[in-house]
Formats: C-alpha cells, sequence, structure tokens
C-alpha cells in the first residue's frame, strides 16, 4: 500500500498540469497526498480495525473533505449523498484504494471476494469490480512470485492482450482504460523508481496511474528506504500510524 501513496504523492501535482520529462523532481515543492492516498488508508483502517469499507471511506474523506486535485464528481456526489449508495462507477478510484486487500487476506479467493466488496460501494459497474480485482490479484499473486511473468499471467485473466495494446496520453480516469496501461508500464520497469517515473510522465490521471503502478511495483521490486521515508513524511499523523500498523500487522512479504 506504500507503493500507492508514494505513486500518488509524486503525481500529485502532474494531474492537471501533465509532465512528459521522465526526470521530473519526484517530490518537488507542492507535492501533497491525494484522494488515493486518502482511500486506500481508508481501507487499510478498515481491515485493520473491523469497520466497514463504507463508513470507513466515508470517515476519511469527511476528515479530509478537501484534497489537492479534490474527488471526483460522481463520488463527490457519492459523499455528499443521504444514503450512499453504489452508483455504477467504473472509474478507476476502485483500483487506486485497493491495494491494502492484497496484503491482509490468506488466499486468492478470499483477496478477490474483499476487493470485489471496497468497490463495491462505489464502484458496482462490473468494469469498477474488475478494476480493483485485477490490481488486488496481480498484488497477491507478485507477492508469492515477484516477476513479469505473473503480471502477464494473472493481468491477462482479466484484460486479455493488455501487453499489445495502445494506450493514449490523454486523461482517461476509467478502470478499463487506466488498469491494462497500469499493468503495461510495470512490465518494462527495472526499480520502484523506475516504475514511478514511468507511470507519472506517462501524462493523463498522473496521480492516480502513479497509485496503481506505484501498488503494483512494491512487491515486484521493493520500495527504497528513503523514498518511502519522504513520502510518509508527507502525511499527516492520522494516516501514518494507519500505515504504520498495517505494515507491522500485514509484511510485503
Ligand atoms: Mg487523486
Amino acid at each position: 500500500m506504500t507503493g500507492a501513496i508514494i505513486g500518488d504523492i509524486a503525481g500529485s501535482i502532474y494531474e492537471f498540469h501533465n509532465t512528459r520529462d521522465y526526470n521530473f523532481p519526484l517530490f518537488s515543492e507542492g507535492v501533497s497526498y491525494t484522494d488515493d492516498t486518502i482511500c486506500t488508508v481508508a481501507v487499510a483502517d478498515a481491515i485493520l480495525n473491523g469497520k466497514t469499507y463504507k463508513d470507513s471511506v466515508l470517515e476519511w474523506c469527511g476528515k479530509y473533505p478537501h484534497p489537492m486535485g479534490c474527488y471526483g464528481g460522481g463520488f463527490s456526489k457519492w459523499l455528499r449523498s443521504p444514503d450512499h449508495e453504489p452508483y455504477n462507477s467504473f472509474g478507476n478510484g476502485s483500483a487506486m484504494r485497493v491495494s491494502p486487500v492484497a496484503y491482509a487476506f490468506p488466499t486468492m479467493e478470499k483477496v478477490l471476494e474483499e476487493a470485489g466488496k471496497t468497490a463495491a460501494i462505489t464502484h458496482n459497474h462490473k468494469e469498477g469490480i474488475k478494476g480493483a480485482n485485477a490490481v488486488a490479484g496481480v498484488i497477491f499473486a507478485l507477492r508469492e512470485s515477484p516477476s513479469v511473468d505473473t503480471v502477464l499471467d494473472v493481468g491477462n485473466t482479466y484484460y486479455p492482450d493488455f501487453q499489445k495494446r495502445e494506450y493514449c496520453h490523454g486523461f482517461n480516469e476509467t478502470c478499463q482504460g487506466t488498469v491494462p496501461l497500469c499493468l503495461k508500464l510495470v512490465l518494462d520497469c527495472t526499480s520502484f523508481e523506475d516504475a514511478v517515473r514511468k507511470a507519472v510522465s506517462w501524462g493523463g490521471d498522473s496521480d492516480t496511474i502513479g497509485a496503481i503502478v506505484g501498488s503494483l511495483a512494491e512487491p515486484l521490486f521493493g520500495i527504497p528506504e528513503g523514498l518511502e521515508k519522504k513520502a510518509l513524511s508527507l502525511l499527516p499523523e492520522d494516516m501514518l500510524s494507519v500505515v504504520k500498523a498495517f505494515k507491522e500487522k500485514y509484511p510485503v512479504r
């Protein structure tokens, strides 16, 4: 899950002002956690403390109502709605927040079941569920077998031939536009930092591409200590304590 947070922070200032420069400064002035981190922490907190995913996401987004980059339009409406019913979304929000699930449950079957539940509170469209399942499924498999072949094998069960597809650099905030792209980006990487750089400098929805690719690259490469330290130093105390407790209880391997 820390991989998602680092990718989100690194991409935060480029979401609406894209960079195509691979050598962009990773943590330049003004970077911040965004909704991707808030929702990831909410999922981790739900798992750690026995809250429902819905209650936890509402609680954390309520605590942080105005993150950098704001919440997406549909999600904002959901936050403000009286009954918080799922709205059939297939936005990439279900994929960017799901990573903690892949560390907390013992079998692929259970991981996918829980990933589906984290999505279904808002993103109950089949593509929304699929995006969450694909990311959680690949991360879970990578923990066991950290190789590019794992990404290919598991990724292809969700998005056949994702590695051969053409992707555009424009803004696409759907699961079906974002998740297969993120899987493909991870295939050519040589390190965690390389993955975050390729993700953010792809353009488009930079912070979310950063978050998803970061979450996939974490079990594949591990995270350099300095990067993790720097990113976590940018989190408020309440988020940090969830991240620390989660990592202690559910190590990457
Ligand atoms: Mg964001």
